[in-house]
């Protein structure tokens, strides 16, 4: 079948303006992000627009989460409570680190990780808590800041979802020891692959450097710390720091986009939305809906959808089910019930800022139309 209007989950938005800046570092064989004023520019400007004080941009976030954790000096079999509902890089920056991933479950409505599952699951190996805001809804990043005090953990936001996101008119990646941020091409702001970390700890900042950067000392090529190359190109950071300077307006579309599909869909008592705590500000980095019909399962819509030129997408395997870790979890009875949930019934709606009202407006309806006539028993689809 022939889908002329084929909407995709997200389409990265790359202006005359974004060329513009890539082609002048170009042009000035600004290259590699070391010595670049971009670069340092956009990591100052960056540091401030999250409340924080010290930016450090480098490859992406996965591995931007990796170094957070590495520079911690945490000892082997320490445990790191992270969301369950979360990228695989969350996990993977504790696993790399010989360090053990304790998934912690999700709440029902936030989709957050439940800060009251927390406390059953500290032991003496545990050392952070790594907290997704999950698609751009803030995590309880009071009550875990309390939590760790009280039990002497660090803690780490992964805001790669999460640009601008707020909690009490404070943007997240001021919550934490460290922050993680993605540029990849389908996140708030990209440059096709890409991160920053922000801190307020000037020591943590200045071990992030150092490591991001081979351990560099003063005495060129004498090197006192094994340290790893995860340098950020001038070339991405130029394109990264041109999609910065329009942020507000691309979360604004993106706020405006959900508000649409809420209006259109929240008296659907099939459908249910993500909800953000009072006080906070959600920059729906995507927007997800959990499909809680009895009779239409997730899979099937989503085919349905499909055919019909709507791509949708099921939100992430959470990590107490990933394969890959199926080893180091096999004598710890975790259980993640609503994680378990989130999986079987959650998808991302078309998600881009620059969809356009119309487009939107046909989705919605066909969306609405297929699960109630479902509901119904007639299987028809619009
Ligand atoms: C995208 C994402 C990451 C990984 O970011 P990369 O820049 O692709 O490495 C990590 N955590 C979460 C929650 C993400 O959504």
């Amino acid at each position: 079948m022939k889908n002329k209007k084929k909407i995709n989950v997200f389409d990265p938005e790359i202006t005359q303006q974004d060329i513009a800046s890539v082609t002048k570092v170009l042009k000035q064989k600004e290259l590699t992000g070391i010595y670049s004023n971009t670069n340092l520019k956009f990591e100052r400007e960056f540091a401030k627009y999250c409340d924080s004080k010290y930016g450090i941009s480098l490859t992406n976030c996965t591995s931007a989460l990796y170094l957070a954790i590495h520079i911690l000096k945490l000892k082997p079999g320490s445990e790191i409570l992270i969301s369950s509902c979360t990228n695989i890089a969350t996990a993977l920056a504790c696993y790399h680190n010989d360090c053990i991933p304790i998934p912690v479950d999700s709440d029902f409505d936030t989709w957050n990780l439940d800060e009251k599952k927390i406390t059953k699951l500290i032991t003496k190996k545990t050392k952070a808590i790594i907290a997704v805001h999950f698609l751009g809804n803030p995590a309880q990043m009071k009550k875990l800041k309390k939590i760790c005090k009280k039990y002497n953990l660090y803690l780490i936001e992964d805001s790669a979802e999460a640009h601008g996101s707020q909690i009490n008119k404070k943007k997240v990646g001021s919550f934490s020891d460290i922050a993680c941020f993605s540029f990849y091409s389908n996140k708030t702001i990209t440059s096709g692959e890409g991160g920053m970390i922000v801190t307020k700890n000037k020591k943590f900042y200045d071990m992030l450097k150092l490591y991001s950067n081979v351990g560099f000392s003063r005495k060129r090529f004498v090197h006192y710390i094994p340290g790893f190359n995860l340098r950020y190109t001038a070339i991405q950071g130029a394109l990264a720091y041109s999609q910065f300077k329009r942020i507000n307006i691309i979360i604004n579309k993106k706020i405006k986009i959900f508000n649409t599909y809420k209006k259109y869909l929240s008296n659907n008592k099939f459908i249910k939305f993500q909800k953000t705590e009072k006080g906070n500000k959600n920059t729906y980095w995507m927007i997800g809906i959990l499909n809680i019909s009895k009779k239409i399962n997730k899979n099937y819509l989503m085919k349905k959808l499909k055919s019909k030129g709507i791509e949708t997408r099921s939100f992430f395997l959470p990590i107490n089910r990933q394969p890959c870790f199926k080893e180091i979890f096999k004598n710890k009875n975790i259980s993640n019930p609503v994680s378990d949930f989130l999986w079987d019934n959650g998808l991302y709606l078309p998600s881009s800022h620059n969809l356009k009202k119309k487009i939107l407006n046909m989705f919605v309806m066909k969306l609405t139309k297929f699960i109630i006539l479902n509901e119904n028993r007639l299987f028809y689809f619009c």
